[in-house]
C-alpha cells in the first residue's frame, strides 16, 4: 500500500509529464475586461463574464444592499428557512425572461445538473447525452443508476438512431445536451433534437450555461431559431452572463415542484446567499431589457473570426485548436508576454489531442481589443495551423 501522501505525488507527476498538471493562479478581475495576473496588467479573452455585468453597478448595488437587508448567508436550506425573499423573486424574473412557467435556483450550475438528473432518471431509464457535454451532465447521468449513452457530437440521426432503441425498453429516455457548447462555441441543432425527442417522448434538458445572456436574444438557445424550441428542461448558471453565482432550471409548474421535493442537491444544501441572488436578479433584469448588450459578445467574436479568416463564430466562445497541450501552453504564454490573457484548455477538459486557446468575447472588450488580439494571435499559430 502506498501512502496517501505518496499516491497523489505520483499521480502529479504522471499529469506533469504530460503537461497536464493544472495550477491556481491568483487573477484578480477589474471592469472592462481588464485582469491582474501573475503582475501583469492584461486584457482577459478567458472569462465566462460575457456581458461584463460581474462588474456592472447595477448589480454590485443590488448585491450590496442585499447584503445589508438579507445578510450574508442563508442560514438553511430553502425547504426550512433559507427562502429569503429575493430567492422567488430572481425565480420569477428568470421564468419570464425565458417564457417558462415557473423557475428553480440552485447553489450552482454544477448543482443543479446532479439535482435534476436523478431526480428525473433511475435505474431501467436510458440517458443519452451529447459526447461533449459539460462534466456535471456526466456526473449526474451516472449518479442516477441509468443507462448512459453518448451520440456523436451535434449528430441528430446519431442521435434518433440510439433513441429508437432506447424508446422500445420499458423506462423513461432523457436526452441531455447543451445549447452553447462551452469548449467549442457552436449552437446544439435544437429544431431537430426537439422533433425526436418529442416523437420518442423522451424528456429533453438543454444546458444554457454559455447561451443565457448570449443567443436567442439573451434569452438562450431555445430561443435562437427561426421558430422557438419547445425544451421542457432549460438549465442553466448565474455565474456566467449573469455574472454572479447560482444555477437554475426553468420548466413547467409541476417539474419545478416536483424538483423542488426531490432534487437532493436543492433539498438538502444551503439556500443561495443573498448578495449572489440579489446581483442575479439585476443582471437578469439588465439582460431582458437590453437585447443590445446580450448580441455585442457574439458580434466582437464575429469581428475576430472575420479578421483571422476563421469560420464565423456563432457565439462568444472561439477555440483555436492547436492539438499538442504543451505547444498551446507556449501560445498562451507568450499571449501573457502582450498583455492579452487567453488561457489554454486541456485535457481531462477537452478530449485528448485537441487541446485549444479558448477565446471569449465580452460585451466590456472594445474592437481595439479584439483587433489587437488577432494579431497577436496570427503571429504566434503554428504555421500548419487549420481551422475546423
Ligand atoms: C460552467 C458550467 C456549468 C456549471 O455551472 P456553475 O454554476 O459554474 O457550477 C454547467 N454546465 C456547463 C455547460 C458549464 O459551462
Amino acid at each position: 500500500m502506498k501512502s496517501l501522501d505518496q499516491f497523489c505525488l505520483d499521480r502529479l507527476g504522471e499529469l506533469d509529464a504530460q503537461a497536464l498538471r493544472r495550477r491556481l493562479v491568483v487573477t484578480n478581475r477589474g471592469a472592462e475586461g481588464r485582469a491582474a495576473r501573475q503582475g501583469r496588467a492584461v486584457v482577459s479573452f478567458s472569462c465566462n463574464d460575457y456581458l461584463g455585468l460581474s462588474h456592472d453597478p447595477a448589480v454590485l448595488e443590488a448585491g450590496r444592499s442585499a447584503i445589508t437587508s438579507h445578510g450574508a448567508g442563508a442560514g438553511a436550506s430553502r425547504l426550512i428557512t433559507g427562502n429569503h425573499g429575493l430567492l422567488p423573486e430572481l425565480e420569477a424574473a428568470l421564468a419570464s425572461f425565458k417564457g417558462a412557467e415557473a423557475a428553480l435556483v440552485f447553489g450552482s450550475g454544477y448543482l443543479a445538473n446532479i439535482g435534476i438528473i436523478t431526480a428525473l432518471a433511475g435505474s431501467g431509464d436510458v440517458i443519452l447525452l451529447d459526447e461533449l457535454s459539460h462534466s456535471c451532465m456526466f456526473s449526474g447521468a451516472r449518479l442516477s443508476g441509468a443507462r448512459v449513452e453518448k451520440f456523436r457530437h451535434n449528430d441528430t440521426a446519431d442521435l434518433g438512431d440510439k433513441l429508437k432503441t432506447a424508446a422500445a425498453g420499458a423506462g423513461q429516455v432523457m436526452i441531455l445536451t447543451e445549447g452553447v457548447f462551452s469548449m467549442d462555441g457552436d449552437l446544439a441543432p435544437l429544431p431537430g433534437i426537439c422533433a425526436l425527442a418529442e416523437a420518442h417522448g423522451a424528456w429533453l434538458l438543454v444546458d444554457d450555461a454559455h447561451a443565457l445572456g448570449v443567443v436567442g436574444g439573451g434569452r438562450g438557445s431555445a430561443h435562437a431559431f427561426s421558430q422557438p424550441c419547445r425544451v421542457p428542461l432549460q438549465m442553466g448558471t448565474l455565474s456566467k452572463s449573469a455574472g454572479s453565482y447560482g444555477g437554475y432550471v426553468c420548466a413547467s409548474r409541476a417539474v419545478i415542484e416536483y424538483l423542488s421535493n426531490r432534487a437532493r442537491a436543492f433539498v438538502y444544501s444551503t439556500g443561495l446567499p443573498p448578495a449572489s441572488a440579489g446581483a442575479a436578479l439585476a443582471a437578469v433584469q439588465r439582460m431582458a431589457a437590453d437585447p443590445a448588450l446580450c448580441a455585442r459578445p457574439s458580434e466582437l467574436a464575429r469581428l475576430f473570426t472575420q479578421r483571422l479568416g476563421l469560420p464565423l463564430a456563432q457565439s462568444p466562445i472561439v477555440p483555436l485548436i492547436i492539438g499538442d497541450a504543451g505547444q498551446t501552453l507556449a501560445i498562451s504564454a507568450a499571449l501573457l508576454e502582450q498583455g492579452f490573457l487567453v488561457t489554454a484548455i486541456r485535457p481531462p477538459t477537452v478530449p485528448a489531442g485537441t487541446s485549444r486557446l479558448r477565446v471569449t468575447f465580452s460585451a466590456s472588450h472594445d474592437e481595439a481589443d479584439v483587433l489587437a488580439l488577432a494579431d497577436a494571435i496570427e503571429a504566434l499559430l503554428p504555421a500548419d495551423f487549420a481551422a475546423p
